[in-house]
């Protein structure tokens, strides 16, 4: 007997999975959104009649070919264009099986094994941050968190958190005009701004504290800024910490961001979506001493962990504020008389139906172990130190702008105009014209690089120039594909001036 429609495409996802592409494939084939559609009607289409009919199993098959091959192959080691590569394997078969079990993670009823995952994934989690202690349960009744759909959403959770502590009537009357201010370094994600215009804090009240030639939070001006505010009474509630920013991957001093907050008594929320995986390793952990005096963490596990989209935690340092805070006590869902009750996560957030975001993670953290975790962040790091040291010694043909920790920010350099400094404070000084020609190239270099497949790597502006940045975090890039990507920088520089 033939296979199934089902194994059939199983088995075109698997073999991707366990061999995926590599060395000199493709990280992708482009094709216009025209050409997209024309590959697409020689099978089943991708539009949909007004009587689109039942398709046979080949044509789907062939379908599914075409979806594999112009996907952009993030597994690639030459892929290094985001926050994010490399899925971990095992976490995409972990999220295949989560799915086939299709379920909500609200209850202990319809999720038992899963709110038992939960609790000890979060738990482990929040001993590694210094959130709970280190003797502390390993599969706690009311774990220090909870997961969340993506980082966004978990900063979204984590100011409503933090108002509701200062003002727990808001959640009854709505707010009512007073003002309420939040701090953020001038590099923080732009969730800070999303959330506040969310909650009806308003972006007018999200302050944008200077960040140093790195990108990291400058403390003192963070104390006047909240001095100011206090005595304009702006009502300042809380500071959002970033432990790697989105750009350059720098760190808040959160020792001293944690002095601050508890001088004037408001909540300390960590952004480390991006670079909360270092305290994973103990060469790198240093980075956020001073987290476990924040009051919440949130933690994007699908970034440097590789875990599939989405897999993040929020850890708050006091969870029994969740259910005060978010609770609605829904009679029909949460009956208090039902068995293993006391163990349902719903009320403790906004979601109703909450996706298995655990069961990938705690595979792969089972399959790798804490060495393994530590090792992927250790090796990413590495990749970068190798990169910054390609850079140096590229007699000029590369210039560094900045870069931390996994991230280098970097600028090719035309012969005719090298030697020259691309670091910030440099590039606020460029002649207009040489600013133009750098600031065109990246685009080009970037545009040829997708049309012939062989790379993708990511551009940005800084101080309005647009620059390259490396990001490492898959474990399968090796120095090879490091200086490889270079070297693609460098030829596709040198064939856009031509
Ligand atoms: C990616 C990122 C976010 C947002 O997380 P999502 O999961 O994409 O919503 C927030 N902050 C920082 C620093 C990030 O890098």
């Amino acid at each position: 007997m033939g296979k199934s429609l089902e194994e059939r495409i199983a088995a075109q996802a698997l073999s991707y999975v366990v061999d995926p592409p590599t060395g000199l494939d493709p990280v992708i084939n482009l094709a216009s959104p025209a050409e997209l559609e024309g590959l697409f009607d020689q099978t089943v289409g991708f539009g949909f009649g007004d009587d689109e009919g039942a398709h046979d199993d080949d044509s789907i098959v062939a379908a599914v070919d075409l979806v594999i091959k112009h996907s952009v192959h993030t597994s690639h080691p030459r892929f290094i264009n985001q926050n994010f590569a490399g899925p971990d394997s095992v976490s995409v078969v972990g999220d295949w099986l989560g799915a086939a079990l299709n379920t909500t993670g609200a209850t202990f009823e319809a999720a038992p094994v899963f709110t038992l995952m939960e609790s000890a994934v979060l738990s482990k989690l929040g001993r590694i941050a210094g959130y709970v202690d280190a003797d502390a349960e390993q599969i706690p009744i009311l774990p220090p968190g909870l997961f969340c759909p993506g980082g966004s959403t978990a900063t979204l959770y984590a100011l409503q958190l933090a108002r509701h502590r200062m003002r727990p009537d808001i959640r009854r009357t709505g707010a009512t005009g007073e003002q309420m201010t939040l701090f953020v370094s001038d590099s923080g994600h732009y969730a800070a701004s999303k959330s506040a215009a969310l909650l009806g804090i308003g972006t007018d009240s999200v302050i944008k504290v200077d960040s140093d030639e790195r990108g990291a939070i400058v403390p003192d001006a963070l104390r006047a800024a909240i001095t100011g505010s206090a005595e304009a009474g702006q009502g300042p509630f809380a500071i959002i910490a970033t432990s790697g920013t989105t750009v350059t991957s720098a760190f808040d001093d959160l020792n001293a961001l944690a002095g601050i907050a508890e001088e004037f008594g408001l909540w300390l929320h960590v952004d480390g979506c991006y670079g909360g995986s270092a305290l994973f390793s103990a060469k790198h952990r240093h980075l956020l001493d001073g987290v476990e005096r924040s009051d919440s963490f949130v933690w994007n596990l699908h970034k440097m962990m590789g875990m599939t989209q989405q897999c993040t935690a929020l850890l708050v340092r006091e969870p029994e504020l969740l259910a005060p805070c978010f609770a609605l006590n829904a009679d029909y869902l949460f009956q208090p008389d039902k068995l293993n009750a006391e163990f349902d996560s719903g009320d403790r957030t906004f979601q109703c139906a909450r996706r298995i975001d655990v069961l990938k993670l705690w595979l792969a953290w089972k399959h790798h172990g804490d060495a393994g975790f530590a090792a992927r962040i250790d090796h990413a790091v590495e990749m970068a130190e190798h990169a910054r040291r390609r850079i140096e010694a590229s007699n000029g043909e590369f210039a560094p702008v900045v870069g931390n920790f996994t991230n280098v920010v970097f600028g090719w350099i035309p012969p005719n105009r090298r030697p020259l400094s691309l670091s910030p404070a440099h590039i606020a000084g460029l002649a207009p014209e040489i600013h133009a020609e750098l600031h065109a190239l990246a685009p080009k270099i970037k545009a040829q690089m997708q049309a012939n497949g062989t790379a993708m790597v990511g551009f940005q502006p800084i101080e309005g120039l647009n620059t390259f940045r490396l990001l490492f975090m898959n474990p399968d890039v090796t120095a090879t594909d490091v200086d490889a990507m270079l070297d693609l920088v460098a030829d596709y520089g040198a064939e856009a001036l031509t």
